[in-house]
């Protein structure tokens, strides 16, 4: 089963990405709300990349995953607003963070990123439209964001992310994701190292990897309907 969804959904990507003329983007599989043994399966399907919306859920997840013979191939990103207090865990317990849109956060995780371990990636999130977001910087904040994250040794700048505000106007979607292409080329323009641009989720990733997505970020699609989110932070 998890192995058949897998199958399906990455040939949805590379549909998608034939029709764009583009390659195909990354998986990235979020796994939030779903238990360990969910993301064992798809890992024990081919599937690396996992991202979760909580430190603490995702710190539960991976130890289990730690444990398996495929803990150590694994990658885990976390996508979800990051609250300062929670930037050490989130610097100890995943290789990526999508989710820095503040010089605090930018600071913090690079204080807390372990020695022993190579630099934590990291994507800035800008909010485009969403005015019920408290997620995401500003779209003239992305160049300083970049900036200072370059400059930390402790972190390794990767992107961009965005999550377009909800809206079934496909056609504004699109809009948002082309405006977060120039922001993603602008960022790229500056930092050559700069490889990942990530959008699209599980209703509108065609429209996403039309406009240059490399990595989406699937979860329903994937897993099916989320459960009840667990009672940690
Ligand atoms: C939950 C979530 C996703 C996945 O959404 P689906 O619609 O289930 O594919 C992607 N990105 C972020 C930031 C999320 O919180």
């Amino acid at each position: 089963m998890p192995a058949d969804a897998l199958h399906d959904l990455l040939q949805r990507l590379d549909n998608a990405a034939r029709d764009a003329g583009r390659t195909a983007p990354r998986l990235l599989a979020v796994s939030k709300t779903q238990p360990a043994e969910a993301v064992l399966a798809l890992a024990q399907a081919g599937q690396r990349a996992f991202g979760e919306n909580y430190v603490q859920e995702a710190a539960a997840k991976r130890a289990v995953l730690d444990a398996t013979p495929l803990g150590p191939s694994l990658e885990w990103h976390l996508i979800g607003h990051l609250q300062s207090n929670k930037a050490k865990d989130a610097a100890a317990g995943f290789d990526w963070v999508q989710s820095v849109d503040r010089p605090a956060l930018v600071a913090a995780l690079a204080r807390h990123r372990p020695a022993d371990r190579s630099p934590l990636n990291v994507l800035v999130q800008v909010n485009l439209d969403d005015e019920a977001s408290k997620s995401g910087c500003r779209p003239d904040e992305v160049a300083m964001l970049a900036a200072r994250i370059a400059a930390e040794p402790r972190l390794a700048l990767r992107g961009l992310m965005v999550i377009p505000a909800p809206t079934p106007d496909v056609e504004r979607r699109r809009d948002a994701f082309r405006r977060a292409r120039a922001l993603f080329d602008a960022m790229r323009d500056a930092h050559p190292q700069v490889d990942t641009l990530s959008m699209g989720m599980s209703d509108d990733l065609e429209q996403a990897i039309a406009e240059g997505a490399t990595l989406v970020r699937v979860g329903t699609a994937l897993f099916g309907a989320r459960r009840p989110r667990p009672a940690t932070g």
